[in-house]
């Protein structure tokens, strides 16, 4: 795998040999007691199939524009592919260093995740999904801790520690980067609307962001797990047990939920999506109307606002995928395209109104 740091490739222009992938293997140990981590892997079967290999169309328009992507695009070039339905078409081939968004915890990039103490600050603690009796939903790992305790879960022991070992009953979980990752993704060159939306299960995979990063949907749930509970840094997004950072919000937009009356994290501002990889350069925050990513079936995803010239809209007609189309400044042409939802956690589609690669991403070294 050749890294091109800040190198961007351009499109070949015909057909070439794919070299092989060697696939990571999937028996993750990083959360100690092996088989219940909080992987989200699914690679059951083949990422590149290389069906219709001898139809590959090179001049077809798509909507993935390489300029529109940053830093770790390592590898671009079309394949022959099978979407969900067993249409054949033309696929995007895409690889991406998987840690784009920088492997250091801190302020800038990614984190907090799990708070050592049950008396941390509160803008020292990252974020959980609880799934229990007592105060189930989206909050800080530091109330979610509070919320277990009450539910018989020994997360907190008598010092007021908060337990991330894994291996030992109730934790918080927060896994170590790796950072020689590839993620490669297998994306509709031209999209086709599927007959029916096709929902998005917890830790499916959505699509990408700006820097590769996989969007997965909601976060495997604590319960079934003995109560340990994924952190989530301040951008929604976490590592995987095999390294690879992930996002289970559209970060562009997660200061809107984080600032919700339901959620009211932002009271004192220390509670924000800050990730210097994300954020506009003159507002120090993301941008919730801007560009955000491309979902596994070729349409684009945007943060939870639509932008004019002059000011940031609500989206409006949007479907049950929380799509629609119309002309941005991406695509002038018009384009259906998602909208992260403005309020809720996860903020992100629900569905897809797409036809997609079932196998759509594949973790490579
Ligand atoms: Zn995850
Ligand atoms: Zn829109």
């Amino acid at each position: 795998m050749v890294y091109t740091n800040g190198t961007l490739l351009t499109k070949r222009a015909s057909p070439i040999k794919i070299s092989p992938i060697i696939f990571v293997s999937l028996l993750v140990t990083g959360c100690g007691s092996g088989s219940s981590s909080i992987s989200d892997i699914d690679n059951s079967s083949n990422l590149i199939d290389n069906s219709g290999e001898d139809s590959i169309d090179n001049d077809a328009e798509g909507n993935f524009d390489s300029s529109l992507f940053s830093l770790d695009l390592t590898e671009e070039t079309r394949v022959g592919c099978t979407l969900n339905d067993g249409t054949v078409t033309t696929c995007y081939q895409i690889t991406f260093n998987a840690n784009g968004v920088g492997n250091t915890e801190g302020a800038g990039t990614v984190g907090p995740f799990c708070p050592d103490r049950a008396d941390a600050p509160r803008s020292q603690s990252g974020f959980g999904f609880y799934d229990g009796a007592t105060n189930p939903g989206f909050q800080l790992i530091l109330d979610a801790a509070q919320n277990m305790e009450s539910d018989g879960y020994n997360i907190i022991d008598e010092n007021n520690n908060i337990n991330s070992d894994g291996a030992a009953g109730a934790a918080c979980l927060s896994m170590p980067f790796a950072d020689n990752l590839a993620l490669t993704y297998l994306v509709p060159v031209v999209p086709q609307k599927a007959s029916e939306p096709e929902d998005i299960g917890e830790i499916d995979s959505i699509g990408f962001g700006l820097h590769g990063v996989p969007y997965k949907g909601t976060p495997p749930g604590v319960v079934d797990r003995d109560g340990r509970i994924p952190s989530l840094d301040h951008c929604g997004g976490h590592s995987d047990p095999s390294g690879y950072y992930h996002w289970h919000f559209i970060p562009q937009s997660m200061n809107l939920v984080l600032g919700s009356e339901e959620y009211n994290f932002r009271e004192d501002d220390s509670i924000t999506c800050s990730n210097s990889y994300i954020v506009d350069a003159n507002s120090n925050e993301p941008d919730p109307s801007s560009f955000a990513g491309l979902a596994k079936d070729g349409y684009p995803i945007y943060g939870a606002l639509d932008s004019s010239e002059t000011e940031e809209t609500e989206p409006v007609d949007l479907d049950q995928c929380n799509g629609h189309e119309h002309a941005t400044d991406e695509f002038p042409d018009s384009v259906y395209h998602y909208h992260a939802f403005r309020e809720t956690a996860p903020n992100n589609p629900t569905c897809l109104s797409g036809k997609f690669v079932t196998n759509d991403w594949e973790l490579s070294r």
